[in-house]
């Protein structure tokens, strides 16, 4: 597209852009299971005004916009409180789960230079753990030693025991990890980092705001946070279950000292003193001001609130894959991650069924190995699940009836 000689009017634009949306999913009706949450009409408002009220502010320097100092150390302190953060913990709001994964990968091996002078660092994690830490390898010049999990899909920590080295420099769990949405067994994993006095991330980019409300909802949750002994960084996503706008993670560590490998500074260049947190230059204010108005609008009856209806919803979808004979869930979720495929997939081919549904206007995530459709569960879905199975009944119909196959897709891409 060639720039324009006269510019549009400010409708004219708005007006273009809403028409350009058409096509997209639906996720203020609860019509996606993926990429968006929703808290409620009120929730989405408030942050849409809040990210107005900051959108230009500028987060790089906050000597000049003393009001996002503020805001991400009060935001941080509630994440750590979400996270059982002991006193001296300490943490960081970054862009995303992505950046805050990048930052603990950069975080240890920085560390394992420092005190342990390794030049050749290597991060032992299991085959569960996000793409992130993949990234965050090839970024940073990191091996990635992927460990496969066990057949109920944790981590196998006697394995990513065998392979730490004295290279090592992180061992990853996560709390709920993404693909089958189970929690891996943190007590273990951090056990065997600490005693080999390597770095232990748990990532809670999932479930770090949802654990500690299905906790006090009568849920039986393993031990997951900083209350287990070894843990030394976590992350929480406060844009997925924390329900604020796009843009907004939190980064924890246990302490100051291990949150120092993180920060970067540098005087070698002609412009000055120049130090940042995170991977970002300049960082709009807009995602910062949206999660503290939110967070601080819920509350944490709100959270309470919309944990048990994600919850509903995510029993209510389990229960409706289980009745399907068709169909295999593929484990019981410790949160609200439904995970499910064919239960003969010569006979079914599930990423159809999922190309089917969004003919229907229903969005999921494909993923594998194991073929599978990933479903996030969240608030707006309670009381939508009836209308989304009789939908998934007719897509599987449909499949069986024409034999199709589908396009394999991917949770993230490139153009
Ligand atoms: C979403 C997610 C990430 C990545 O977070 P982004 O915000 O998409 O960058 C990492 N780990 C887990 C478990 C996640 O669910």
């Amino acid at each position: 597209m060639a720039l324009r000689t006269t510019g549009l009017s400010a409708d004219e634009a708005l007006h273009a852009l809403d028409e350009l949306k058409a096509n997209d999913v639906r996720w203020r009706e609860g019509r996606a299971f993926t990429l968006t949450y929703h808290g409620g009409d009120d929730v989405v408002a408030l942050a849409e005004q809040a990210y107005q009220r900051f959108s230009s502010e500028n987060a790089l320097n906050t000597d000049a916009f003393p009001s996002l100092r503020t805001i991400q150390a009060e935001v941080v302190d509630i994440a750590l409180g979400w996270l059982g953060g002991p006193p001296g913990s300490a943490g960081f709001m970054t862009s995303g789960g992505t950046e805050s994964i990048l930052l603990a990968v950069k975080g240890s091996r920085e560390r394992g230079r420092r005190e342990r002078n390794v030049t050749a660092p290597n991060i032992v994690l299991p085959t569960s753990a996000h793409a992130a830490f993949e990234k965050a390898c090839y970024y940073f010049g990191v091996e990635s030693r992927r460990v496969p999990v066990r057949s109920d899909w944790r981590a196998d920590s006697a394995a990513m025991a065998d392979a730490i080295d004295d290279d090592t420099v992180l061992v990853v769990g996560s709390a709920p990890q993404y693909p089958q949405g189970v929690i891996d067994p943190i007590t273990e994993i951090a056990a065997i980092a600490a005693d080999r006095d390597v770095s232990c991330h748990v990532d809670a980019c999932m479930g770090g705001v949802i654990l500690p409300y299905l906790a006090r909802l009568g849920h039986d949750i393993p031990p997951w946070n900083f209350a287990v002994d070894g843990v030394t960084s976590m992350s929480v996503d406060l844009h997925k279950f924390g329900y604020t706008a796009k843009g907004a993670s939190v980064i924890a560590y246990r302490n100051k000292t291990l949150r120092s490998y993180q920060t970067y500074v540098t005087n070698n260049w002609l412009g000055g003193l120049y130090g940042s947190s995170g991977i970002l230059g300049t960082k709009s204010g807009g995602s910062m001001g949206a999660a503290w108005a939110v967070i601080n609008h819920l509350g944490d009856d709100g959270y309470l609130r919309l944990a048990a209806q994600a919850r509903r919803a995510a029993d209510e979808l389990v229960a409706g894959v289980q009745a399907r004979p068709q169909l295999l869930l593929r484990a019981l979720p410790d949160t609200c991650l439904v995970t499910f495929g064919a239960a003969d997939a010569e006979s079914l081919d599930i990423f159809a069924v999922a190309d089917a549904l969004w003919r229907r206007g229903w969005f999921v995530d494909k993923q594998g190995p194991p073929a599978s459709l990933h479903l996030t569960v969240n608030a707006i879905h309670d009381g939508k699940i009836a209308e989304f199975l009789a939908d998934l009944d007719s897509s599987i119909d449909e499949v069986v009836a024409t034999a199709a196959g589908g396009r394999e897709a991917a949770y993230g891409t490139v153009e």
